[in-house]
């Protein structure tokens, strides 16, 4: 997952390319997108800190396994809603979701790639750790580049307060499709309540006084497996070429034979392209009864997902 706020910025970025007719919907439904465009990730936020959920573990699932139908479920029961006053929170949450899906797969490969290279000259980080930093470092770069302003600057709280309603409507969704999709029984109240774990454990990583950042780089040089906590506290400046600018050479992790230049704004860039045809194109056939017309080959990591 590229994290909170470059999700945030990429479903900003594709809403003026929407006719007219989407948009108007999810303009109503604003914080509500903000958190369908952070995806399966909204489920690593229940119950993070005590660890007494299993949610994690499944938005951890969802980026490999079913792509396709789960997906194919949102747009059928999408669709199933239409005359009903629901209709309009899911369509929103669906697109955002699809937003999700299409950044992730695109910007995956290369934060993957970067986190092999660093883990190679630093045995002692732990690969999450070092993936989940390079994407806290993105967001700052992401929204210096796009925003002109400090990542201390972004406003959780504002952005991601989701009306009580929408979260309930979301929250039955998401235990149908749990249900039908991966056979687990989850309790739709358990998963509306991750909508305000999210926001609640991401207003002290956007920390403006750096005293949290302090006392991480502290706890991360005693304990380096603490990095796994902390890495996903925001930094204020980021001095290294992080979103490779300066279009160095990497390759696919999966594929080293596929070797880019793009720059993580080039790859922004091409699946904000690709995601409004796959919106639109999902909004015209969406009551066709069938799955969805996109590519769902790759799997959130943009992998090809293996057949489960
Ligand atoms: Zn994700």
């Amino acid at each position: 997952m590229p994290a909170l706020t470059t999700h945030y910025l990429f479903g900003d970025q594709v809403l003026p390319e929407l006719p007219e007719e989407i948009r108007q919907i999810i303009e109503q439904h604003r914080p509500l997108y903000h958190c369908a465009l952070q995806g399966p990730d909204l489920l690593f936020f229940r119950c993070a800190v005590s660890g007494k959920s299993f949610l994690p573990k499944v938005g951890g699932r969802m980026h490999h396994e079913k792509i396709g139908e789960v997906l194919s479920f949102m747009k059928q029961y999408t669709a199933s809603q239409k005359e009903k006053e629901e209709y309009p929170v899911l369509l929103t949450y669906f697109f955002g979701y699809i937003c999700h899906y299409y950044l992730d797969k695109t910007v995956h490969p290369y934060v993957y790639f970067l986190t092999d290279s660093i883990c190679n000259h630093h045995p002692e980080k732990t690969p999450h750790s070092v993936h989940v930093k390079i994407e806290s470092q993105l967001d700052t770069v992401f929204y210096g580049l796009l925003e002109k302003r400090n990542i201390t600057d972004f406003p959780v709280k504002a952005l991601f307060t989701v009306p009580q309603e929408e979260k309930e409507i979301i929250g039955r969704m998401y235990s149908q499709l749990l249900k039908e999709v991966f056979d687990l029984d989850f309790d739709s109240r358990e998963i509306a309540k991750a909508f305000d774990d999210m926001k609640n454990l991401n207003i002290p990583l956007f920390d403006k006084t750096g005293i949290l950042m302090t006392a991480s780089n502290i706890l991360g040089e005693i304990f380096p497996k603490t990095l796994d906590l902390t890495a996903q506290i925001r930094p204020k400046r980021v001095s290294v070429d992080i979103a490779n600018l300066c279009e160095n050479c990497w390759h696919h992790p999966e594929n080293p034979k596929l070797k880019l230049r793009k720059s993580v704004f080039t790859l922004f860039q091409d699946a904000k392209e690709e995601v409004v045809t796959a919106m639109k194109s999902t909004y015209d056939t969406l009551e066709d009864g069938m799955g969805v017309h996109f590519d769902t080959d790759l799997d959130f990591a943009g992998n090809i997902v293996s057949q489960s």
